[in-house]
């Protein structure tokens, strides 16, 4: 019993060892065929994931309005809707007189209120297209809207002590001509202004006050030696000088009153009249 025991084992023992043998030839040739599976299945998981395939024009589409950003989605809206043409930009003279005359209407008390209806309200929403820009003081008697009698989205307005083209008032009608597409600037000064008058008087001031002050010395030295009153003159030397500044130093300003889509017009507005008079 004990030899047949022992023959038994050995058998047993044997039969293992082959057994091993074989599950390891097995897992190798497995393991090559599972990483061929495994690659091809890789390979088309990056095929599908690049767009091509059946996941290709989806991705395709995606990736132009990601590229292309705007234009494709404009593409896509004009195939789905036809937004309202912009009205063509009102030429320079012709937005001149619309001032003129609506300031006309201020100072004879006809004031037509135009364009402040709800209607323009959710028009000018959507968009601007100003017909003029204005380049005028802050002081607070000399509302663009009101005195030439326009309404909303009409005119593009820059505000600022002494009607400065400082740079920031310059890019600002820079956007409203190069993109906006308004055809007229006009550069509003004023009787009595506070800011005029203290470039005049030269006073050391605190704060930032001295920022609009030296932007307008410029002209006030132009008409020192002058004769007549020294504030009044210096008023209208003021807007000259703005009126120059805004197209000698912009590039832009100066390259579309060139092409004749651009002009750039100064004034005075009287507060106690309210009228206003071209002084270029
Ligand atoms: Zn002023």
């Amino acid at each position: 019993m004990l030899w047949r025991d022992r023959i038994l084992r050995l058998e047993e023992l044997i039969l293992f060892r082959l057994w091993q043998l074989s599950l390891c030839l097995l897992l190798e040739v497995g393991g090559e065929l599972m990483s061929r599976i495994n690659g091809f299945v890789g390979r088309r998981n990056f095929l599908k994931l690049a767009g091509v395939g059946s996941l290709g024009i989806g991705a395709t589409a995606a990736a132009n309005v990601i590229l292309n950003g705007e234009q494709a989605a404009a593409q896509q809206q004009s195939n789905t809707e036809k937004k309202p043409q912009a009205p063509k930009p009102v030429d320079p003279q012709a937005a001149l007189t619309r001032i003129l005359e609506g300031n006309k209407r201020f100072i004879e008390g006809r004031r037509l209120n135009p364009n402040q209806s709800k209607l323009r309200l959710q028009e000018t929403a959507e968009a601007q297209y100003p017909f003029a820009s204005i380049l005028g003081c802050a002081d607070s008697r000399v509302p663009a809207e009101i005195v030439f009698d326009q309404g909303l989205g009409d005119l593009f307005v820059v505000r600022l002590a002494g009607n400065v083209a400082s740079d920031t008032a310059i890019g600002s009608l820079e956007f409203a001509s190069a993109v906006l597409g308004s055809q007229l600037i006009v550069v509003v000064g004023h009787a009595k202004c506070g800011a005029v008058s203290a470039a005049v008087k030269g006073d050391p001031l605190p704060g930032r006050l001295s920022s609009f002050v030296e932007e307008i010395k410029p002209a006030v030295e132009s008409v020192r030696n002058k004769t007549g009153n020294l504030i009044e003159n210096s008023i209208a030397a003021n807007v000259q000088y703005q009126v120059a500044k805004l197209t000698e130093s912009s590039t832009i300003l100066k390259g579309l009153v060139k092409e004749g889509k651009l002009k750039v017009v100064g004034g005075r507005y009287d507060l106690a009249t309210g009228k206003f008079t071209l002084v270029t």
